[in-house]
């Protein structure tokens, strides 16, 4: 089936390129054509065409780093350091968890992450993923789905927690009709101990799956790293050959020099989630040293638990911003960085290469912005607005894939009403 999406400004999201009044098509979830200008002739023979009236066409945003399992406890326990609100917030809780918690909170989450434009999601999380894989295979969103492993356990715990996420693996491909990919997640260097590690790198290189973890959040867990290993947990990682496979790490909040070139020389990738670690007064990742080390940054929220949000517009435009207050240099990250971290480097850090650009041959993972609010005026400096100025609630549609999961900020593919009712109830439930 072909689709036209024409009369719109196309950003393609390379280095902030865009085409002002072009046309693309899509045939069968793929886009054949990103041109200027009005549709020839040869275009006129597809029914479906869609007029995008001077509406701003870009990627769909990649969410690089979240735990939607853990939607429901968004507002629970704010104000708090990590290791308190982990012990006493987070983890209590999800000793509570149902099949129906995890069924609330990810169709929640999808939910808000469709209608704000986030069209590939990355989860890390230890409960019910099967369930959450058919909830992506309904709503029509893209995600790649890891096991959280938490290695405080016996040897022989440990080995069937890896089992599982070995499994999982299969399992979870197997659903989702191609929009689901897999890694394997060792949850953090603090909760899997060295040998642990070890295990899953020997399973990671085995079936061909990279790595996601959590890494130098807090300064804290770095120096206990220090005093329990004596040496720091980047060059840790390194002997015990994590990053021999592709890996992505979440926060890198904090990191040395020497640290930063290991990353840029295994060529790891860092979902930067500034606002979830400023939530947990966690601290300001270096991401202006980053892009100096040619190390390639993505953007993710981390859980709407300690963001609170889910909204990818929200977390470009804090990575565009904090840096620069930060370094007190409004010239380093900018809107044109911040965009590419929330599309492309996704894509890359994520290992899917047929999305994150509006290109030829890639799959049409696409959003559509409403050009016409107030705050996106005057309307010509589109990248700058995209970053600064916009936020999820301006996206009207939403595909992937070219199929319309969002049309006019209605969700198409899931039941908006149910899932609100749903959560509250599931979130009283656990009060009681
Ligand atoms: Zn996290």
């Amino acid at each position: 089936m072909k689709q036209l999406f024409y009369n719109g400004v196309i950003v393609t999201g390379e280095k902030g390129k865009i085409v002002k009044n072009g046309f693309i098509v899509v045939d069968n979830g793929v886009i054949t054509a990103v041109e200027s200008g009005d549709p020839t002739e040869e275009y006129s023979a597809i029914d479906d065409k869609i007029n995008l009236k001077g509406n701003w066409l870009l990627p769909g945003l990649i969410n690089t780093h979240g735990h939607i399992g853990s939607t429901l406890l968004r507002g629970f326990g704010d104000d708090l350091p990590l290791s308190v609100w982990l012990k006493t917030k987070m983890w209590p809780m999800e000793g509570k968890f149902t099949e129906e918690t995890i069924q609330a909170a990810s169709s929640l989450a999808i939910l808000e992450m469709l209608k704000s434009g986030t069209t590939t999601f990355l989860e890390m999380y230890h409960l019910h993923l099967e369930l959450t894989a058919r909830l992506v295979q309904k709503s029509g969103i893209r995600s790649v789905m890891t096991r959280g492993m938490i290695g405080l356990c016996s040897k022989s715990e440990q080995k069937t927690k890896l089992a599982e996420a070995v499994e999982l693996n299969k399992t979870l491909r197997t659903i989702g009709e191609g929009r689901i990919t897999t890694m394997l997640a060792p949850h953090a260097p603090y909760t899997c101990p060295p040998a642990f590690l070890e295990m899953i790198v020997g399973e990671a290189k085995r079936h061909q799956l990279p790595i996601h973890i959590h890494l130098s959040e807090t300064a804290h867990e770095v120096d206990e790293h220090v005093t329990k290993y004596g040496k720091r947990p980047v060059s840790h990682l390194a002997e015990l050959g994590v990053f021999d496979v592709h890996t992505l790490i979440a926060h890198g909040v904090h990191l040395n020099e020497d640290e930063l070139d290991i990353l840029a020389k295994y060529n790891v990738a860092v979902s930067h989630n500034p606002n979830s670690n400023l939530k947990l007064g966690s601290g300001i990742a270096n991401v202006p040293r980053m892009l100096k080390k040619n190390i390639l940054v993505a953007i993710g929220t981390d859980s709407a638990a300690s963001n609170n949000n889910l909204d990818m517009f929200q977390e470009m435009r804090m990575a565009a911003l904090i840096h620069k207050g930060n370094k007190e240099d409004p010239t380093v990250v900018s809107a044109k960085e911040a965009l590419l971290m929330a599309t492309y480097n996704g894509s890359k850090a994520l290992k899917l290469d047929h999305i994150g650009l509006i290109e030829k041959g890639k799959d049409a993972d696409f959003i559509i912005i409403d050009s016409r609010q107030p705050h996106l005026q005057p309307s010509d400096h589109v990248v700058s607005h995209l970053v600064y100025s916009a936020s999820g609630a301006d996206v009207l549609d939403v595909y992937v894939k070219g199929v319309c999961l969002v049309r006019n900020k209605v969700c198409l593919s899931l039941d908006e009403e149910k899932i609100i009712y749903e959560a509250n109830h599931a979130f009283n439930s656990l009060q009681t």
